[in-house]
């Protein structure tokens, strides 16, 4: 089943010096499990893309489904619960919480879920140690460098084992080599899971290193993915 359908999405904000239009007819598929990068110049409308996907901003037009469903015509509940069942964010900025330890971080999707049992706590602890953090459960994201606190995050995006994982810049303010090796783990988190993956990224060295690419320019797409089965 097609994980994300975008038909003839559109994206416009009123301004006062009129109707500023930020993406323009997207038309798109991407399959469960597939990995995708986005790319496209500053303001060109990735971070407005992956809120629509990320069921935060209502698109103005066109229709979007998300594994067969239009979230947008769930009531506010409903849709609070289909965004942390099934969808992970990770952000440009980590958005851990100071005063909670890195396990606890990391299970806080459990908590918004209900309550947090034994094997949340082996899972979580499990996603730490693939991403080499076992020895700083206890610790507080304070005491952690910039590459693990973004770590973390990734851990506490993929808690819930999402169908749909949305990152946004997530290695823009990490230095190249660990911008590398955060991009590497990312696409490793997703890579048994049958997780759908679109990542936004300024980085050209992680973008290739996805099966697929989107370029976001001028309110429209160019999809690599097209491209090639046009070829
Ligand atoms: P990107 O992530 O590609 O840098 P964004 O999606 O953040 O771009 O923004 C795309 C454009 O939409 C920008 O020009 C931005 O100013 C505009 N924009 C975003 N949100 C709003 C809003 N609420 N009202 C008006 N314009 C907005
Ligand atoms: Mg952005």
């Amino acid at each position: 089943m097609a994980s994300v359908e975008l038909i003839g999405l559109t994206k416009a904000y009123p301004t006062p010096e009129g109707v500023l239009t930020i993406l323009r007819d997207l038309t798109l598929t991407i399959k469960a499990g597939e990995a995708v990068a986005v790319t496209g110049p500053s303001g060109c409308g990735k971070s407005t893309l992956l809120s629509m996907l990320g069921v935060l901003e209502e698109p103005s037009g066109g229709s979007l489904r998300l594994f067969g469903e239009d979230p947008y015509r769930l009531d506010e509940t409903a849709r609070a619960f289909f965004r942390n069942a099934r969808i992970g964010f990770v952000f440009q900025d980590h958005h851990l919480l100071p005063q909670c330890t890195v396990e606890e971080n990391v299970l806080i999707p459990k908590l918004a879920a209900g309550r947090v049992v034994e094997q949340d706590v082996v899972r979580a602890r499990g996603l730490l140690e693939q991403v080499g953090l076992s020895s700083r459960l206890m610790h507080r994201p304070g005491r952690l460098s910039g590459g693990e606190r973004q770590r973390v995050a990734l851990c506490r995006a993929v808690i819930n084992s999402p169908d749909l994982l949305l990152a946004d810049e997530p290695t823009g303010n990490l230095d190249p080599a660990t911008a590398d090796e955060v991009g590497d783990l990312l696409l490793r988190l997703v890579a048994d899971g049958g997780t759908t993956l679109v990542c936004v990224t300024h980085s050209e060295s992680l973008a290739d290193r996805f099966p697929r690419r989107l370029r976001l320019r001028d309110g429209g797409v160019v999809d690599s993915h097209a491209a090639v089965e046009d070829a």
